[in-house]
């Protein structure tokens, strides 16, 4: 897989699950971060007040260079790495200071601990990272790439993932697998924004009868394996399907819908039955173990938003749940609900990585940028990771 000087390539990002017996040693590394970050924010505050101009990043290292010395258990690279990509942000938002990193709290910045080129080896199933062994599920055989630079990031559930760019030979490409949006829904279980839709099963419906029989009659036993039964095939239903998606798909996208606050509604039987929180976790795992990316995108306005045109034309509010079809009055796209809203998610979550990946660094020493189009919309080959910029 190493590419010769000889062959064009392309740079992508692989992404593999930590063991979470690191998370610990990472959370660490990433409050030394999160120090280094809101350090480098004053300074470019304080310069720019006194001095109207923005601190670049060269002059931003000679004030961080001493801080591996003064204490932080950062690798060296990690720090400069920081600086940078911090000039790169400001630069972005044109803005002299950016927001702080929180390490506690309610409002704490998911970890992230930047690295350069050369700061990772590989060896044995295993990376070495700024001094430790971490163990990772290798999903992607390791040994045969180059890696380069990238990060280690936390996850909204704690979970930490390696980023790596590698660079892969330009012929691999036809081979690949496309990404996916997930819609998860009442009506139909799940909607892809490939336009596939998955039809919901009413496991707790179909034997709710014999349910509340049996429950009259005090038959504790025939109660429990009616439950028992209910429960065996939505877990069945679940695997089938999260197992069918990470075969088909390199990256998949999915709402973060919540059950817990549509289950106060009459709609509570619905979101019983569909399982979403298992769904998702199943699919997490799945994902780890087969590098597949996963990712879960906030769907807030998926459904109201148009997946042609960006504008807020689709259907809102409680009467417009029964609505699943409808035209968007600005580009007069016309659109299936669900399968709109997966559209949104795969668009929004491939942006957001694009967002918080930014390996500008390695952009000067690429032959060729893989076109933005190649991770988006179920369409682009997606032969290993996944591609950013
Ligand atoms: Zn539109």
């Amino acid at each position: 897989m190493l590419a010769t000087a000889h062959t064009p390539t392309v740079t992508r990002v692989l992404r593999l699950r930590i063991k979470d017996k690191h998370a610990a040693w990472l959370r660490a590394q990433a409050r030394e971060v999160n120090f280094v970050w809101n350090y480098a924010n004053e300074l470019s505050a304080r310069v720019f007040e006194r001095e109207r101009r923005f601190i670049g990043a060269y002059e931003l290292q000679r004030y961080t260079d001493g801080a591996t010395k003064a204490g932080l258990g950062l690798h060296s690279h990690t720090v400069q790495e920081i600086g940078q990509e911090y000039c790169r942000r400001r630069k972005q938002f044109k803005k002299a200071k950016l927001r702080w990193r929180v390490s506690g709290g309610a409002r704490r910045s998911l970890g992230w601990v930047p690295f350069k080129t050369g700061a990772l080896k590989y060896g044995h199933g295993q990376v070495r990272f700024n001094g430790r062994w971490l163990s990772l599920w290798d999903s992607y055989g390791l040994s045969r790439y180059d890696l380069r630079a990238g990060n280690f990031s936390e996850d909204a559930r704690g979970r930490w993932y390696l980023n790596v760019t590698v660079k892969v030979p330009v012929a691999a490409r036809s081979e690949g697998r496309a990404s996916v949006g997930i819609d998860l829904g009442l009506k139909d279980f799940a909607a892809t924004s490939d336009g596939q839709v998955i039809e919901a099963k009413r496991f707790y419906r179909r034997y709710e009868a014999a349910l509340g029989k049996a429950q009259r009659a005090r038959k504790k036993k025939r109660v429990a394996s009616l439950q028992a039964k209910i429960k065996n095939c939505r877990k069945d239903f679940l695997h089938k399907q999260s197992t069918a998606l990470v075969r088909q798909y390199g990256a998949i996208f999915i709402g973060n819908v919540n059950a817990s606050a549509l289950a106060q509604t009459n709609m509570a039987k619905s979101v019983l039955d569909a399982g979403w929180s298992a769904f998702r976790t199943m699919l997490q795992y799945k994902c780890d173990s087969a590098g597949v990316w996963f990712e879960e995108v906030d769907e807030r306005y998926s459904t109201q938003t148009c997946s042609c045109c960006e504008a807020r034309t689709g259907p809102t509010g409680r009467p417009a749940l029964g609505v699943r079809e409808w035209t968007c009055s600005v580009c007069q796209a016309s659109h299936e609900r669900d399968v709109n809203a997966a559209k949104n998610i795969l668009r929004w979550g491939v942006a957001g990585i694009a967002q918080t990946f930014s390996i500008t660094a390695e952009r000067a020493e690429m032959n060729k940028a893989p076109s933005p189009d190649d991770a988006r919309a179920g369409r682009g080959p997606l032969v290993e990771g996944i591609s950013v910029l």
